[in-house]
């Protein structure tokens, strides 16, 4: 009797630590599915972190001394067509003045993070007689062909014609490392150095314009990644204004 309930006891036993390793194993199996989860959620969580912490890193590396250089200057930037018109319109619906709307709220937006004072104006803003500031630059957009390139450019008639073209030095150094855009020199237009608003503002303003690139074959980074432009306009401004503190 005795040894036949042992025996018997003796599979039982068997069955029940057979069944208390699966136990041991499932549970096992489920703490190292936990810790994946958890590594992967934790690696997602860092990267986003990282990527963030990465590009606020980059556009300060970028700009080194920009804080002190743009602290308390003024800046207008003119929002291309705003409040007269849409400018150039897409067989899609695309419109200038959208697409460099986005671009200057985001220069704006940069340049008061590094304590600017910024005035967004419109394309024939009241504001623009007389208008006195460290720099002044008007954000347009070309057609709607499929070509590629950027292009900026000062008054021909400019009275602070070296002022204006470190300005403009600095623009298109900051707007090409920015955006990998070529500058397209042969199609500045009398429209660019002529424009409306260089006559308006104070003679001693620094005052420029820039075509950020066509809305056909340039859509790519001025309408899909404005962040792109407007990092190399307010970087422009920003060399500039370390320039003058010079
Ligand atoms: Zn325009």
């Amino acid at each position: 009797m005795a040894r036949k309930a042992t025996s018997r006891k003796q599979p039982a036993r068997g069955a029940a630590t057979r069944q208390q390793q699966v136990e041991r194993f499932q549970r096992r199996l489920l703490l190292l599915l936990l810790a994946v989860i958890a590594v992967i959620g934790l690696a997602t969580w860092a990267g986003g972190q990282r990527s963030q912490a990465e590009r606020w890193l980059g556009d300060w590396l970028n700009m080194p001394g920009a804080t002190s250089a743009a602290s308390g200057r003024r800046i207008g930037i003119v929002v291309g067509h705003k409040d007269f018109d849409s400018g150039a319109i897409c067989e899609d619906g695309l419109s200038e003045g959208a697409t460099v709307a986005k671009i200057a709220e985001r220069v704006a937006d940069r340049l008061r993070r590094l304590g600017a004072e910024v005035d967004l104006l419109s394309e024939y803003d009241d504001r623009l007689n007389g208008y006195q500031a460290d720099a002044l630059v008007s954000i347009h957009a070309d057609s709607c062909i499929d070509r590629s390139g950027y292009k900026a450019a000062r008054s021909d008639t400019s009275v602070i014609p070296d002022v204006e073209d470190r300005l403009l030095g600095c623009l298109m150094q900051s707007y090409s490392e920015s955006t990998g855009l070529d500058f397209d020199s042969n199609s500045i237009t009398v429209d660019m150095t002529e424009y409306h608003a260089f006559k308006r503002v104070a003679s001693q303003t620094p005052a420029a314009i820039i075509e950020v690139g066509f809305l056909g074959g340039d859509a790519g980074i001025i309408v899909r990644q404005p962040d792109l432009p407007a990092r190399g306009i307010a970087n422009g401004i920003v060399c500039f204004l370390e320039e003058q503190t010079q």
